[in-house]
């Protein structure tokens, strides 16, 4: 789908601010470029915020899409993986998903004894949260949300930052919340840096500009969360999941992972997780 010109708006780096960029390729009729200075990788021009933001709200979970995710076991597995391995990393039980969309993560954090918080856009996905999981979700933004200084033990966004037109003013809002030195954030995002992307391009599937505005690498994501100060960043390792039964999907499963691990180890997987304290003074 093509996006007409009057949409769009022109972006600097939000990493180093610089406005020198170098075209990669093209997709839906977007621009995808890397940064001079730093090489972020990029959509610009890309869609208004304004545009994005309603686009959100009104079509990310129509009822095909809920129904899909609550009952394709592959997404319960995936949260069940990234809740073992957050819960290896977060000393407190306080937990706020942002971007929680319908709340898979948030209700099998809850079932394990976490204390459960959840912020999403859309209307359709908090409201599943709340009538089929009971769980308590800000519908709007971060900052409407407006939770008290120190809060959180963990605040974890799944594939969420890629889709924030400015991420800096965000963080800083986490780093309000995020209680200081032993609260943990954890961002995972596609991985710009992924041997996929190096060798897809445009044809990758993470690769939708309309709304995916940001191809972070494990360095450009390290990047942002450091100019952002947050420090003792880590990379996590997070592991492919199986579902399939018998002997067959069982071997190749293990193939797949013994891969998927070697990738992982590399920084050039699918996904990139990374975990980040935040150890200085707020006011520095
Ligand atoms: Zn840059």
């Amino acid at each position: 789908m093509l996006v007409s010109m009057s949409a769009l708006e022109p972006a600097n780096c939000p990493i180093c601010e610089h406005s020198q960029t170098a075209f990669l390729f093209r997709k839906d009729g977007l621009n995808i470029v890397s940064c001079n200075q730093c090489r972020l990788i990029f959509v610009n021009p890309r869609v208004s915020a304004p545009m994005l933001a309603g686009d959100y709200i009104s079509h990310y979970y129509p009822s095909e899409k809920r129904t899909r995710l609550v009952t394709d076991p592959m997404e319960w597995a995936q949260m069940t993986e990234r809740l073992a391995e957050v819960t290896t990393k977060v000393a407190g039980r306080r937990l706020l998903d942002l971007g929680c969309g319908m709340g898979t993560f948030l209700h099998l954090a809850k079932s394990a004894g976490w204390e459960t918080y959840g912020v999403d856009l859309s209307q359709a996905g908090c409201q599943y949260a709340r009538e089929h999981y009971d769980l308590a979700v800000f519908c709007g933004n971060l900052f409407e949300a407006n939770f008290p200084d120190d809060h959180f033990d963990v605040i974890t966004l799944f594939h969420v930052l890629e889709h924030i037109p400015d991420p800096n003013p965000l963080l800083t809002e986490i780093r309000r919340i995020l209680k200081p030195r032993i609260g943990k954030l954890v961002v995972e995002v596609p991985n710009g840096g992924s041997i996929q992307m190096k060798m897809q391009k445009e044809n990758w599937p993470y690769v939708h500009p309309k709304d995916h505005l940001y191809y972070f690498s494990c360095q450009s994501l390290t990047d942002l969360l450091q100019k952002n100060r947050f420090d003792q960043i880590e990379v996590g390792k997070p592991r492919r999941v199986n579902v399939g039964k018998g002997a067959m999907e069982g071997i190749r499963f293990a193939i797949q992972k013994q891969i998927s691990d070697l990738l992982v180890r590399l920084n050039l997987a699918t996904v990139i997780r990374l975990y980040a304290n935040c150890t200085k003074p707020i006011n520095l």
